[in-house]
């Protein structure tokens, strides 16, 4: 080691191998066990009782925690630079395990206008059931940003889902701070190897973990990352806002896994993407192509301020509208017709009939959602492949109109 990184602060990739880990703890097993258990053991009836009263420390029932899941929080918390972590069974049973903790009956939400099409229905259909009042605003206009005295919580995704539009983390955090608001990010699309939202003042950051912390396509799972009371409380300490959304200590296991390589794969993911944006950006059949690291990309200098680089989603549309994005996902040959992104394998999908349908077409014209919009997730192939794929479909998908 040399003598000035002695006193540094483990790197990120190093933190996502090693943190909160010693084998030592467990028989020299270089990789943390999985702990298959429902329920636990108590000492003494005196020893289960003082637990539940929360004076003694130790696991009781699987549905609040794990000590696998407890490795994979404390990594996740340390990656994201937040204060606790809790993970969840998905994506969506995070964003919904958070809403039902932090809302009431009568409480003001503001909302992007661009989310994923499930987490827009929660909001839009599943919040305003319960007495939420839900608004949308456009988060990239500064003025959309001056949230009222009644606003309890802003939500937002960056780069958002499917549009990629990239929204000013720091003007959030702030204009929800100003109101005493808690700000909440989606960072799915970056993940925390490349953004980092709690270090730009939001206060809880949410994840589908299916996506690229898991990285292979093989689980599903979801993270809240955030202030201790926050995470406790939808924990379900005091057991009243449990929504029952536990992550299985094998899933929690394979996320862990996923996690030692997220920054390596990110790198990859982000190289591959830039290469295809660029290439659809030159290609006569492209009527455009969003991308946060194009210089033709709107948010692109907010993007460069908070992200490390672009990351692995491009979105683009075709001269020809939807019928020609049809006929080039049909003429894919290496690239997989499937919703979902971050995995190894890239994937193609048409948001406005797929993972967007959630929105009324009037509301996808409104939010920036083309009807047109074909979303890419690319994978870890070797680029050169996927290119040529992307092209031989390209020239498959026949005459513009
Ligand atoms: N957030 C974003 C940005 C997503 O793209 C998705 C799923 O596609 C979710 C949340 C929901 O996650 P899950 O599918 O793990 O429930």
């Amino acid at each position: 080691m040399t003598a000035d990184r002695r006193n540094c602060t483990p790197g990120f990739a190093t933190r996502a191998i090693h943190h909160g880990y010693d084998p030592m703890s467990a028989h020299g097993a270089l990789t943390a066990p999985v702990y298959m258990t429902s329920t636990y053991a108590f000492e003494s009836a005196e020893a289960g009782g003082a637990m539940f009263r929360g004076e003694r420390a130790g696991y009781i029932y699987g549905r609040t925690r794990n000590p696998t899941q407890a490795l994979l929080e404390d990594r996740l918390a340390v990656l994201e630079g937040g204060a606790a972590a809790l993970a969840l069974a998905s994506g969506m049973g995070a964003i919904s395990a958070l809403l039902w903790a932090l809302l009431e009956a009568g409480d003001e939400v503001v909302i992007d206008e661009t989310l994923y099409g499930n987490t827009f229905a929660l909001f839009t259909k599943g919040l305003t059931k319960f007495g939420v009042k839900v608004r949308l605003a456009d988060f990239t206009d500064p003025a959309a940003l001056a949230f009222g005295p009644n606003t309890r919580l802003v939500y937002f995704e960056t780069p958002a889902n499917p549009n990629l539009r990239v929204i000013d983390l720091a003007a959030v955090a702030a204009a929800a701070r100003k109101v005493g608001a808690t700000s909440v990010v989606d960072n799915t699309f970056a993940s925390p190897a490349l953004q980092r939202p709690i270090e730009h003042g939001i206060d809880v950051v949410v994840h589908s973990m299916t996506k690229f912390l898991g990285g292979h396509g093989d689980l599903l799972a979801g993270a809240i990352i955030g202030p201790k009371d926050i995470v406790e409380q939808v924990r379900g300490h005091g057991l009243r806002y449990l929504t029952g959304a536990t992550i299985a200590p094998l899933t929690a296991f394979l996320v862990l896994r996923g996690l030692k390589t997220l920054e390596l794969r990110m790198e990859r993911h982000s190289a591959s993407a830039m290469a295809i944006a660029r290439f659809l950006e030159g290609h006569p059949r492209v009527r455009w192509v969003a991308y946060p690291w194009l210089d033709s990309f709107a948010g692109r200098a907010i993007a460069r301020r908070q992200m490390s680089a672009g990351g692995g989603l491009v979105s683009f549309e075709l001269d020809g509208g939807v019928a020609a994005g049809m006929r080039f996902m049909n003429a894919l040959r290496l690239v997989t017709r499937a919703v979902s992104l971050g995995d190894a394998e890239t994937l193609v999908q048409h948001p406005a009939s797929m993972t967007h349908a959630q929105y009324t077409p009037e509301e996808r014209a409104d939010h920036g959602i083309s009807d047109g919009l074909v979303r890419l997730s690319v994978g870890l192939e070797t680029v050169a492949d996927v290119l040529d794929d992307i092209e031989q479909a390209l020239a498959a998908t026949g005459s513009t109109n």
